[in-house]
């Protein structure tokens, strides 16, 4: 699975600048699917001085997107000041190719 930083480098190559490297390279993605509020503050510390922060904000609104996105907790697109309870529904699962 790629990291939310390798998803926005793709999308938005940028110079060789050591000062736009994504702060959550090479960190568990799944950290930023926080069940309870203490997960999404520690999601959160990934972004709050990440220098992708907007972009990455911006393509989670964009693509209507689940889970922190540049400090913010979208579902679906939408801002959440929390998670739901554990088990709340998440990212309909990717269809599976067949054949
Ligand atoms: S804002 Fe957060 S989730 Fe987005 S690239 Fe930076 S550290 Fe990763």
């Amino acid at each position: 699975m790629a990291t939310k930083a390798h998803q926005i480098a793709s999308q938005h190559p940028t110079p060789h600048d050591r000062s736009l490297e994504w702060a959550c390279v090479g960190a568990d993605p799944r950290i930023f699917d926080p069940d309870n509020v203490i997960e999404l503050a520690n999601a959160k510390s990934y972004c709050v001085a990440c220098p992708a922060r907007l972009v990455c904000l911006q393509l989670g609104l964009q693509r209507q997107e689940w889970g922190v996105w540049g400090g913010v907790l979208l579902e679906a697109g939408k801002r959440l000041n929390a998670p739901r309870r554990p088990g709340w529904e998440r990212r309909p699962p990717e269809p599976v190719a067949l054949g």
